[in-house]
């Protein structure tokens, strides 16, 4: 018994760096759900609606808009990583290390550290919250990112399932396999990634390895879990592409996709991480243009 307990306290206090946790979210995975995003991505979409998950530690927002160049930030970076030019803080990414002390500094809310480290512990306070919510909705929570499987998803997993919630996972195959073996178990609902059937355009745009993303999927297709492909359609990437891809989704054996259609909602955060946003000039997507490719095993949008 004492085992068993000295087991779950570890499994508890397992830590995890987070960028968000968004609760009522009803488009990944069945019912009413919280999402719990993971930081820490090898993939690199120009498209990304979540570019402060790329880097697995902590890091700066500095919004602009907000910024008066008043300078109080400068005088407490201790690694002296700002600068004020034209008015405004700049910020050496080099030298920054997220210790947060500009945060506190300025009174303007100009800066944010984006990416907190949490126990197993404090995520469940989080995500108990809505457990009512998951029951009358049939929901659950959802792990997303980034990559959930740039860290260790498993005690959380476990923690979550010991509770009775449903379990999805949002992956873009950019992983080992043994850490999807390892997962497994624990995981209701899986929503992988498929950007490109094009091995050479797809480590062109995004650095992935259609070969290494494959195996996961042919893995997954041995197993009884359900998976629903997901496919950010993107012009000049996919966009022309998509019968070619839908073919290649079947062909490996998965009936269930979602096209998600291009939007630019992450357009703000990076230009906060000083990145240049390379779908600055691109407007959303009507999903109506989409239409046709719907059919009984492929929906618009997510769900
Ligand atoms: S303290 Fe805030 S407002 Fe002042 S320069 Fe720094 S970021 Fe800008
Ligand atoms: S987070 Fe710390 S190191 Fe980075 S700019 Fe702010 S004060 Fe400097």
């Amino acid at each position: 018994m004492k085992a068993k307990m000295d087991g779950i306290l570890d499994r508890d206090e397992a830590r995890y760096t987070i960028t968000n946790i968004q609760r009522f979210a009803t488009h990944d995975g069945p019912g009413i759900r919280t999402v719990v995003f993971f930081k820490g991505c090898r993939l690199h979409c120009p498209w990304c609606a979540n570019p402060e998950t790329w880097k697995p530690e902590p890091e700066l927002f500095h919004d602009d808009s907000l910024c008066t160049g008043c300078g109080r930030c400068q005088k407490a970076c201790p690694a002296k990583a700002i600068a004020i030019s034209a008015g405004k803080a700049v910020i050496s990414r080099e030298l920054c290390t997220g210790c947060g002390s500009c945060v506190t500094a300025c009174l303007n809310k100009a800066m944010e550290i984006t990416g907190q480290v949490m126990t197993v512990r404090e995520i469940l306070a989080e995500v108990d919250k809505d457990r009512d919510y998951y029951q009358v909705s049939r929901g659950g929570v959802t792990l997303s990112g980034g990559e959930v499987f740039q860290q260790d998803p498993v005690p959380l997993l476990q923690a979550l399932k010991a509770r009775g919630y449903h379990t999805a996972v949002e992956t873009e195959g950019a992983y080992g396999l043994e850490k999807l073996q390892q997962a497994l178990p624990w995981i209701d609902l899986v929503y992988h990634d498929v950007k490109h059937c094009d091995g050479k355009k797809l480590k062109q745009f995004t650095g992935g390895d259609l070969e290494e993303i494959e195996e996961h999927l042919r893995y997954l297709k041995t197993t009884d879990v359900p998976v629903v492909i997901r496919v950010p359609v993107i012009p000049g990437f996919n966009q022309g592409d998509l019968e070619d891809i839908r073919f290649y989704v079947r062909h490996l054996g998965f009936e269930q996709m979602q096209l998600l259609p291009f939007h630019p909602m992450g357009k703000g955060k990076w230009h906060k991480l000083d990145r240049r946003y390379p779908y600055e000039q691109t407007p959303m997507m009507d999903k109506e243009i989409l239409a046709d490719f719907a059919d009984e095993g492929t929906r618009i949008g997510g769900q």
